[in-house]
């Protein structure tokens, strides 16, 4: 067991807390220290926390507990509006049943009685025209309804949508995040003609575990983001760029070549280089700030999780070959890295 998993259990076992997946992920989070705010609410909650309360920090700090109530509310909230249809459509129902059960009563009276009797013409007008009115009123509060359900639906629309922005997106820097990422080349190895078009770019930031310890966290979340927007200003517009994992970075290019991939990295490693990481309040200087790459073509690997092994060594190779540089898969001497697994993705987990 890594260090970090036998902290959590040991954390998990202090606190007297039930061996829940759920549980072991906010301990997780909690003992990784991402998350300083998770970290107090659990302390907060002291020794044999309640799994009420525990799972009310998980609804407050993990987007997919969230998600799961904002699914929940739309089920309930649609279920509701469905069964406010059905009734409303048996109403209209009886009421159209209603008129026609008129309409057949007067249509017999008519037909067995002498139509000069104008006290009895008169009743049957007045009968048809209230039940006509009431009909019609009846219809409209249907329309109504159905005018106000519509629009509860389009605001459950939009609170789902708002909601799958949310799980998708990095909080820090905005960008898509590893579910994303995963979701958008999650399609590798099934077509192998747009495969030949796909470049995957691992970008992962250099001696980063240094600015946090000379300049802290919080500045080391500042240079994160930046790194992100720097990147965002120099991929192509059509590029799928995310944060996949603390100071890593990946880009999908479709459409492009091995060669204008490399190009790409290339250009993300030299807009990170020549940017100045100075300070505008204190003159510091938090530089120099450079990134490793790895270049990978999806026509390389047989799925996406290949496709990030084999990204991962491209990158592996960077580092080892002195950092701020930019490493293709294809050019890597059969046989290198190939023994190094997934160690971008795993290192330090
Ligand atoms: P290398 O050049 O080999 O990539 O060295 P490194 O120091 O960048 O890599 P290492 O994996 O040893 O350390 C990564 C560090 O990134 C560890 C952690 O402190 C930091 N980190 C990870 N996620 C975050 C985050 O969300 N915010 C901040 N401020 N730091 C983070
Ligand atoms: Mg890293
Ligand atoms: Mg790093």
């Amino acid at each position: 067991m890594n260090d970090i998993a036998r902290q959590v259990v040991q954390m998990m076992h202090e606190f007297g807390v039930a061996g829940l997946p759920r549980n072991y992920e906010l301990f997780y989070e909690a003992a990784t220290g991402t998350n300083k705010e998770l970290h107090k609410g659990l302390t907060a909650l002291g020794k044999d926390p309640k799994q009420e309360d525990l799972d009310d920090l998980g609804r407050q700090y993990f987007a997919h507990y969230h998600g799961e109530r904002v699914m929940e509310e739309a089920r309930t909230r649609i279920a509701l509006q469905v069964t406010e249809i059905l009734i409303m459509l048996r109403k209209e129902q009886a009421s159209l049943q209603k008129y026609g059960r008129v309409l057949g009563d007067t249509s017999q009276k008519i037909s067995g009685s002498a139509l000069r009797d104008e006290k009895l013409l008169e009743q049957i007008v007045n009968l048809l025209s209230d039940a006509t009115v009431s009909t019609i009123d009846h219809g409209q509060k249907v329309v109504t309804s159905m005018n106000q359900t519509s629009a509860e639906i389009q605001d459950i629309q939009t609170e789902l949508d708002r909601y799958k922005k949310l799980a998708n997106t990095d909080p820090l820097t905005k960008l898509a995040n590893r579910r994303a990422f995963d979701s958008h080349i999650a399609h590798v190895g099934d077509d192998k003609k747009s495969d030949m078009y796909l470049a995957l770019i691992f970008a992962d930031v250099d001696h980063f575990k240094r600015v946090n310890d000379t300049h802290g966290h919080i500045v080391g979340d500042k240079m994160l983001a930046y790194v992100a927007s720097i990147m965002q200003s120099v991929v192509d517009p059509d590029a799928f760029i995310a944060r996949i994992g603390g100071e890593e970075f990946a880009i999908a290019i479709d459409n492009t070549t091995e060669e204008a991939a490399g190009q790409h990295a290339e250009k993300v490693r030299a807009a990170v280089e020549d940017r100045k990481f100075v300070s505008r309040k204190t003159g510091i200087n938090y530089g120099p700030i450079t990134v490793s790459l790895g270049v990978c073509m999806a026509s390389e690997a047989t799925d996406s999780s290949d496709l990030y092994r084999k990204a991962d060594q491209a990158l592996y190779a960077s580092k080892n070959n002195g950092r701020n540089r930019v490493t293709t898969f294809s050019e890597l001497p059969a046989g290198t890295g190939k023994t190094v697994k997934d160690w971008l993705l795993y290192r330090g987990k």
